[in-house]
C-alpha cells in the first residue's frame, strides 16, 4: 500500500525506484520461477548472477561510491531500494541488493589494497563475503572477545570461536573481528580481519538452520595465519574495530527497517486483497469491524514506521550519525512488521498458516529483524541513554 504521507519523503527518488522494480518484474520474477522452495535460499548460482546483473544496473551496492563501482547513492534511496525490494513478494529481489554477503562497510576504512583486492569484486557482486563477531559468549555484549589475534613475524595468528555468521558456506572472504589486545580491555583491542576462506585452519563447524531456512554457520580458528596487511585499515586498525563500526550502525539499523517496512506493506496488502475477497456469514470479511482493525491499525503503524525510517535516512544523509533515530526506527519497523505479518495471517485464517503461502513464509522470516543489527532491548537501551535514562 502506498500513500501520500511516505511518498512525501520517498519524492525524489522515485525514478530510481520505479525503475529498479522495472528490472525486478522484467527480469527477476521469471527467474523467480525457478524458485519453488521457500524454506532454502535460491540457489547459488542463481543469487550470483542476480547480484551481478544488479550491479551491471547500478542497484547492487548502489551507495559506495563510483570509483569503487558503486552508484554513490545517499542512504535515503538505499532504504526505498531494500524497501521496494520487500514488497512485492519477489524472492530473488533482496538478492539484488548488497545484505549480509555484500561489501562490509568495515573496508570502506580498508587500505587502498584492501579496497582494490576486496571491497571492488564485492561491489561487483563478483565475490563474496560474511561477518564473523558473535561468539558463544559474546552476542549483545559483542566486545566481549575471546577469540584472539598473536602478532608473529610473519603477520598474525588468529585462533577463537565464532558462531551465528551468515553466508559462510559460499562467501569468499570473512572478515573476522577478535581481540588484538586484551590488556586494553575487549572493545580497545578488537581488530577486524580479512582472511580468505581457504586459509588453513579455518574451517566451518555446526550448521544451523533459521526459521526461515536461512542457514548459519560456527566458524572456527584454529591457528589461522594472516600476513600483517590483513588487518582492515592496516596498522592504524589494530584495535580499531569497534571505532570503524560506529559509523555503519546507523546504515545497517535502517536498512533492516527498509526491508521491514516492505516485508509489512507486502503483508499489508495480501490482508486487504484477502478481506475484499473472502466471505464468511454472508458478506466480505472486510466489512467486519474486527477486520478493520487488523488493517487499519496496520495501516497507521506501517506509515508510522516509514516515516520514522526515512527521516532517519535523510539526518544521516545530512551529515548527523542518527544514532538513536536509527534505533527509534529500527526498534519501530521491526516491531511493527511482526505484529503486521501476524495479523496479516490471522486475516487469512488457515489458508495463510499452510505451508506455501507467503504469510507463512513471511511470519517466519521476518522474526530476525528484531534480533539482527542489535536486538529491540539493544534499541531501547541506545535510546534510553539518550533520553538520559541510564
Ligand atoms: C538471522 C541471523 C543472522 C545473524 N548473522 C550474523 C552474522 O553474520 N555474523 C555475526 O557475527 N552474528 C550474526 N548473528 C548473531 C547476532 O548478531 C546475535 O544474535 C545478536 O547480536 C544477539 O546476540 P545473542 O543472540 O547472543 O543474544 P544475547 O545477547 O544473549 O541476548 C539475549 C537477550 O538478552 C537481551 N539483552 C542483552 N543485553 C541486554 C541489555 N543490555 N539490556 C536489555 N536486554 C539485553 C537481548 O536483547 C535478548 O533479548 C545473526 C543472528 C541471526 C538471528
Amino acid at each position: 500500500m502506498r500513500s501520500a504521507p511516505s511518498a512525501v519523503l520517498e519524492g525524489g527518488h522515485a525514478d530510481l525506484v520505479s525503475s529498479f522494480e522495472s528490472f525486478v518484474q522484467r527480469e527477476l520474477v521469471p527467474l523467480a520461477a525457478e524458485v519453488t522452495e521457500t524454506s532454502a535460499p535460491p540457489p547459488a548460482d542463481l543469487r550470483s548472477y542476480v547480484r551481478k546483473r544488479s550491479a551491471a544496473l547500478g542497484f547492487y551496492a548502489g551507495e559506495y561510491p563510483e570509483e569503487w563501482g558503486g552508484a554513490g547513492m545517499p542512504l535515503t534511496a538505499v532504504v526505498l531500494l531494500h524497501q521496494a525490494a520487500n514488497r512485492d513478494g519477489c524472492p530473488l529481489a533482496p538478492y539484488a541488493l548488497g545484505g549480509a554477503d555484500g561489501p562490509s562497510p568495515l573496508l570502506r576504512h580498508g587500505t587502498p589494497d584492501q579496497i582494490r583486492h576486496y571491497l571492488v569484486p564485492l561491489v561487483r557482486g563478483e565475490l563474496t563475503r560474511c561477518f564473523a563477531l558473535t561468539e558463544p559468549r559474546a552476542g549483545s555484549d559483542a566486545f566481549q572477545l575471546t577469540s584472539v589475534a598473536t602478532r608473529t613475524a610473519a603477520g598474525w595468528t588468529l585462533n577463537g570461536h565464532k558462531t551465528f555468521v551468515s553466508n559462510a558456506d559460499q562467501a569468499d572472504i570473512a572478515i573476522v573481528v577478535t581481540a588484538t589486545d586484551l590488556g586494553a580491555g575487549p572493545t580497545a583491542g578488537a581488530s577486524a580481519f580479512v582472511v580468505e576462506m581457504d586459509r588453513p585452519g579455518l574451517r566451518i563447524g555446526q550448521r544451523y538452520t533459521g526459521m526461515s531456512g536461512e542457514p548459519l554457520f560456527e566458524l572456527l580458528l584454529d591457528g589461522v595465519h594472516v600476513p600483517p596487511d590483513a588487518v582492515i585499515g592496516g596498522e592504524d586498525g589494530v584495535g580499531a574495530a569497534a571505532a570503524l563500526a560506529m559509523d555503519s550502525l546507523s546504515w545497517g539499523r535502517l536498512i533492516v527497517a527498509g526491508q521491514c517496512n516492505g516485508i509489512a506493506e507486502h503483508a499489508l496488502r495480501l490482508a486487504v486483497e484477502h478481506a475484499r475477497d473472502r466471505t464468511a456469514f454472508g458478506r466480505r470479511i472486510g466489512g467486519f469491524q474486527h477486520i478493520q482493525e487488523h488493517l487499519v491499525t496496520s495501516h497507521a503503524e506501517v506509515e508510522c514506521a516509514k516515516l520514522l525510517t526515512l527521516a532517519s535516512a535523510q539526518l544521516v544523509d545530512g551529515g548527523a550519525d542518527a544514532l538513536e533515530n536509527a534505533a527509534l526506527a529500527k526498534l519501530t519497523a521491526t516491531q511493527v512488521a511482526v505484529r503486521v505479518v501476524d495479523r496479516a495471517l490471522q486475516v487469512h485464517g488457515a489458508s495463510g498458516w499452510v505451508r506455501g503461502h507467503p504469510l507463512e513464509f513471511l511470519y517466519r522470516h521476518v522474526r530476525m529483524t528484531t534480533i539482527i543489527e542489535g536486538t529491540s532491548e539493544v534499541q531501547k537501551v541506545i535510546v534510553a541513554k539518550a533520553m538520559g535514562l541510564e
